[in-house]
């Protein structure tokens, strides 16, 4: 019987790369809602409604009906990658100035609530697998299976730093360090859906577990 999976947790703990090969192994249907995020981020920049120095909230909110979000399959890749007005922007919404000012955008209240009613309509059928912050306590509260993945803020800048410079991204650790901090900061801290662990999900510190550990735990949960 078909479920629907969801997992939460901090930036950087592996949560896509885990969503992704369990959706791909149970043939689930896998949705980023991150990267929904990381689109509406890129878009507020695009518009000049964000940048260092000023944030038009205002702005992006009257704009939001202008945002369509699509996932289209790569069968190259094996998941849906997402587009932002037929554009495929799964690449570039993982740069690090997206980073550093989508924690901000996910705190406006319209874009929440624009985005949690597609993630749920993109849900409504079973045999999905959903990654996110409030999956398993505002998108799917019924999900058969919740899991809440953390790890240790060291490890996981270290993983995101090593991920970001194999792309040839010229940083430094103290920079993708800073920005999974304040990240946490904001997530936990959003007042309407902060990041927090669903009563009934399933903590899985990942600090010191492989990536076929970690996987094998879960895919044995999602099948009992
Ligand atoms: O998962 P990822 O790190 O790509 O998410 C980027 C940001 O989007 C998070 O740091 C968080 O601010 C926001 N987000 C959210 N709710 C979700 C998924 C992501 O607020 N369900």
């Amino acid at each position: 019987k078909k479920i629907t999976i969801a997992i939460d947790g901090f930036s950087s703990t592996g949560k896509s790369t885990l969503a992704k090969e369990l959706a791909k192994k149970l043939g689930y249907a896998y949705i980023d809602t991150g990267a929904m995020y990381r689109a509406v981020t890129l878009f507020a920049m695009r518009k000049g409604f964000i940048n260092n120095r000023e944030f038009h909230a205002e702005k992006l909110i009257e704009a939001l009906t202008d945002i369509d979000l699509q996932f289209i399959y790569n069968a190259q890749k094996g998941f849906a990658e997402v587009y932002l007005n037929q554009e495929n922007v799964e690449e570039i919404i993982r740069s690090l100035e997206v980073s550093n000012f989508v924690s901000q955008i996910a705190t406006l209240t319209e874009v929440r609530k624009k985005l949690v009613e597609q993630q749920q309509s993109l849900g409504r059928e079973k045999g999905v697998v959903m990654d996110g912050r409030d999956i398993g306590t505002v998108v799917f509260p019924y999900a058969e299976l919740k899991i809440f993945m953390t790890a240790s803020p060291e490890i996981r800048a270290e993983r995101r730093f090593l991920e970001l410079k194999n792309k040839g991204q010229d940083i430094q650790f103290d920079e993708v360090f800073k920005n999974v901090v304040e990240r946490d900061r904001l997530d936990s801290t959003r007042e309407d859906s902060p990041l927090i662990k669903a009563s009934d999900a399933i903590e899985v510190d990942n600090s010191n577990l492989t990536k076929e550990e970690q996987f094998d735990l879960i895919l044995q949960m999602a099948q009992n």
